[in-house]
C-alpha cells in the first residue's frame, strides 16, 4: 500500500518534468543577488513570488520585515524573511524545512558559457545561477507539496518552513529571528531539514550529519609610523614583516599539524563505530587531487586520513598579509604595519571562545621569545561553532530509506569542512535533530561559473523529498 502510494506520487513528478523545470525557470530569472545593492528589489520579489507559491498549495504564510543595514556604501532594508506553516494537526509531527532564495553574484563576462540568469537545458544539466544552490532544492519541497496535493495522498506531518533572501551574504538578521521564535513559530517543530549542500562526488547520494566551526584570526605587527626606504633605512631598523613571518611559521608544520599546544584537548575522540564508517565511504583521492589542483596532499596515500582531516579534524589554514608589498615588480618598501590573517577549522567539542584564548596566550609567549621591540596585537575575528548530529535519529533512518527506494543505493553519511552557523542555531533554538539533505552534486559550481543542476537530480530529488515525507510520517511516531 505504501509503495503504491509512493508510485502515484513519483509519477506525478514525472509526468510533470518540464512544468517543474519552467518554474525554475522563473526563478532563476529572478536575479536576486543578496550582496549587490542594485539588486535588493529582486530580492524583495524573489520572496513575494516563493511566497505566491506557497499561498497557492494552502500555507498559511508570514512575511518578517528586517532592519536596515549597510551594502555597496547604501543604507537598505535587509530582504524580508518568509515563514510558512502548512497543516496544524495534532496528532502528526511537524518538520521545519529551510532553504535560501538569494544567490552569489554572477556576470557572463566572469567567463560563463551560458547566460546566468537564464535557464539553459544542455546535456542534461539545467544552467544558471541558484539553479542548486539553492531556488532548484527550495523547489523540490514546493513540487513535493503539489505533488501529494494532486495525487491526493495525505502529507503524514505538519510542515513549517523557513525561507530567508541573505544566506549568500551571512544569513544577516536570521539568528536573532530564530531565536525571538523559539517559543513560538518554533515550539512545536519535530526535525529538521536543511537541504543547501551537495553530494561528496556525482554518483552517490549523501546524508550529512556535520560541520566544522570557524575562528579567524588577525596577528597585526607594527614597526613603526611610516613605510620606510629599504637602502635609507634598511639594517637600522627593526622590522615588523620578518616577525610576522616567524610568528605565522609558529602555527602548522610542514605536514599541516597544528602546533599550538591544547589546541587538541577538546576534540571528539574517535571511536571504533566512526571509524568504520570512513572506511565504507566511496572516495576517490586521486580524482579529489585532480578536482583540487594541487601539487600535494598532507595524506597522499590514505583515503581516509584525508576526508578525517576534511571533516572531523581542525585545521589551520593560513589566509594572507595585509600590508605586505604584493603587487607586481619590485619595491624596495619595509611596511609599517603588516597583519597576519588565519583561520582555524573548528570540529566538536572545540569552542571558539576558548580556542580564541589557547591561540591569543600562544602567541602572545612565542612573541616573548622573539624578543623584539613592536607592538603586537593578536585578535579574533568572526566565529561560528562546529555542528553535528545524531545520524542514527529516526530523522535521518526516514531519509536513507527514502534514499534507497528513489535512488537504490544506500546514502553515503557525510560531514563536511564548511561551515553553515545557521545550521547549529536550527538545533539549539528547536532542542531537535537537524539533518542536510543534499540534492545537487559535487561538480554543479554553486558559488562558480556555469552553476548547474542535473534534471535527473532535480527530478530524482523531489521523488526524494515525497518519500521522505512519507518515511519520517511514520518513523516519527
Ligand atoms: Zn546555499
Amino acid at each position: 500500500m505504501a509503495e503504491q502510494t509512493r508510485a502515484k506520487l513519483c509519477k506525478y513528478i514525472e509526468d510533470n518534468q518540464s512544468k517543474f523545470v519552467d518554474t525554475l525557470r522563473e526563478a532563476v530569472e529572478i536575479p536576486s543577488v543578496s550582496c549587490w545593492a542594485d539588486t535588493r528589489k529582486d530580492c524583495v520579489r524573489m520572496v513575494d513570488w516563493t511566497e505566491g507559491k506557497l499561498k497557492a498549495l494552502g500555507f498559511e504564510t508570514e512575511i518578517r520585515q528586517q532592519a536596515n543595514h549597510e551594502v555597496e556604501g547604501k543604507t537598505m532594508q535587509l530582504p524580508p524573511i518568509l515563514l510558512a506553516t502548512l497543516g496544524k494537526d495534532p496528532s502528526k509531527k511537524t518538520l521545519l524545512i529551510y532553504g535560501h532564495l538569494d544567490v552569489q553574484p554572477a556576470k557572463t563576462s566572469d567567463g560563463w558559457d551560458y547566460e546566468p540568469f537564464k535557464l539553459t537545458e544542455d546535456k542534461g544539466n539545467l544552467y544558471g545561477r541558484g539553479s542548486t544552490d539553492d531556488k532548484g532544492p527550495v523547489l523540490g519541497w514546493v513540487h513535493a507539496v503539489e505533488a501529494f496535493q494532486k495525487s491526493g495522498v495525505d502529507i503524514p506531518v505538519n510542515i513549517k518552513a523557513v525561507f530567508e533572501c541573505m544566506e549568500e551574504c551571512g544569513s544577516e538578521g536570521l539568528e536573532e529571528l530564530l531565536i525571538s521564535l523559539k517559543d513560538t513559530f518554533l515550539s512545536d517543530i519535530d526535525a529538521v531539514t536543511i537541504s543547501d549542500n551537495y553530494w561528496l562526488g556525482t554518483q552517490t547520494p549523501c546524508l550529512t550529519y556535520g560541520l566544522r566551526g570557524l575562528s579567524y584570526f588577525m596577528v597585526e605587527v607594527e614597526c613603526g609610523t611610516k613605510d620606510l626606504h629599504s637602502g635609507v633605512f634598511g639594517g637600522a631598523v627593526h622590522e615588523a614583516l620578518p616577525d610576522l613571518i616567524w610568528l605565522l611559521n609558529q602555527l602548522v608544520d610542514v605536514k599541516g599539524t597544528i602546533l599550538i599546544p591544547g589546541i587538541l584537548d577538546d576534540v571528539l575522540k574517535l571511536t571504533d563505530a566512526e571509524s568504520k564508517l570512513y572506511d565504507e565511504i566511496d572516495f576517490d583521492l586521486g580524482e579529489f587531487k585532480k578536482d583540487c589542483g594541487i601539487r600535494g596532499l598532507t595524506s597522499p596515500t590514505c583515503k581516509k586520513t584525508t576526508l578525517m582531516s576534511r571533516w572531523r579534524n581542525p585545521a589551520l589554514s593560513v589566509h594572507g598579509i595585509e600590508g605586505a608589498f604584493s603587487d607586481p615588480g619590485a619595491k624596495t618598501v619595509i611596511p609599517r604595519k603588516v597583519i597576519g590573517k588565519f583561520s582555524i577549522r573548528l570540529v566538536p567539542n572545540q569552542h571558539p571562545d576558548k580556542i580564541g584564548k589557547i591561540v591569543k596566550e600562544y602567541l602572545e609567549k612565542k612573541w616573548a621569545e622573539r624578543g623584539s621591540p613592536n607592538k603586537l596585537i593578536v585578535s579574533m575575528g568572526h566565529g561560528g561553532k562546529p555542528w553535528v548530529a545524531d545520524h542514527a535519529h529516526p530523522n535521518y533512518v526516514a531519509a536513507a530509506t527514502a534514499t534507497e527506494q528513489v535512488y537504490g543505493v544506500k546514502p553515503i553519511l557525510t560531514r563536511e569542512g564548511g561551515s553553515i552557523p545557521i545550521t547549529i542555531t536550527f538545533q539549539e533554538v528547536t532542542g531537535k535533530n537537524v539533518m542536510l539533505l543534499p540534492m545537487g552534486q559535487s561538480d554543479d559550481g554553486a558559488h562558480s561559473q556555469n552553476e548547474k543542476i542535473s534534471k535527473r537530480n532535480y527530478i530524482e530529488g523531489t521523488k526524494l523529498f515525497v518519500s521522505y515525507l512519507l518515511e519520517l510520517g511514520a518513523q516519527l511516531k
